[in-house]
This record gives C-alpha cells, structure tokens and sequence, in this order.
C-alpha cells in the first residue's frame, strides 16, 4: 500500500470504527437504562403484573448477554483504533501476518486472520467447538 493511499485509507477506517463505537456506547447506554428499571421491579419499587415481570426478567437475561458481547465489540473497536495510530491496523494480534482486506471490509475491527479466529472458537464458544469436533471426525471419515 502506498503511502498517499494509505493516509485516506485510515482517515476512512478511522471515521467507520468511531461511528461503529458511537453507535455501540448508544446501544449499551440503553441497554443500562433498561436494567435500571428492571431493579426496580425486582426490588418491589414498581407494580407489576407477575406475567410482566417474568417476560422482563427474561429480556433482561438477553440484555446481560448483549452487554456482554457489545462490551467486547467496543474494546476490540478501540483496539483497531488504537493499532491504526500505532500505524498496526490489519495486522492479525496472533500471528502477526496481514489480515486480508475483504475480511477488513466487513469487520473494521477484526483482532485476528481467519485462521488464528477460527483456532480461537474452537477454544471458546462449546456449541462451536463441538461443531468443529464433528467436522474434524468427519474429514478423518472421509480421508
Ligand atoms: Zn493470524
């Protein structure tokens, strides 16, 4: 990549992963208003009908998760944006080779290469591992 290029280059990645981390900071702060409320139902504050409290309770339980995954979106957006003033943005965290730019596209803030990625979520999620586990066996099957 050549320098001019490159310069236009991370003024774009930089103002899609700012407005990605806007649009993340937005969602997580309704996300907090939601809980808010929620404990007050929970600790007696508001009345509600049992049926409403149960279905909250559970939306709760998704807006937890949400958190959980939005939280991680965020530091992995700061971490792209970071790594793009460090002049290191593209660079996979694991291996240290290029991320490819198609990948890029559709995942500013991609950590990692596909490879290293996929390693990783054989590791962590146990639905995925398990898949994984099954396509492994079946390739040894079939070879
Ligand atoms: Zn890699």
């Amino acid at each position: 990549m050549s320098h001019r290029t490159s310069a236009r280059y991370t003024a774009l990645i930089r103002a899609r992963l700012e407005e990605e981390r806007d649009r993340l900071l937005a969602e997580a702060e309704q996300l907090s208003h939601r809980a808010s409320s929620c404990e007050q139902i929970a600790s007696g504050e508001r009345e509600t009908h049992p049926a409403d409290a149960a279905s909250e309770r559970a939306e709760r339980e998704i807006d937890v998760a949400r958190r959980g995954s939005l939280e991680t979106r965020v530091s992995d957006v700061e971490a792209a944006l970071s790594k793009l003033e460090a002049g290191q943005y593209g660079q996979c965290e694991d291996c240290g080779r290029p991320i490819p730019v198609a990948r890029l596209r559709a995942l500013p803030w991609a950590r990692r290469c596909i490879d290293c990625e996929s390693r990783r979520a054989v590791h962590q999620p146990p639905e995925l591992g398990a898949i994984h586990a099954q396509d492994r066996g079946f390739h040894r099957l079939s070879a």
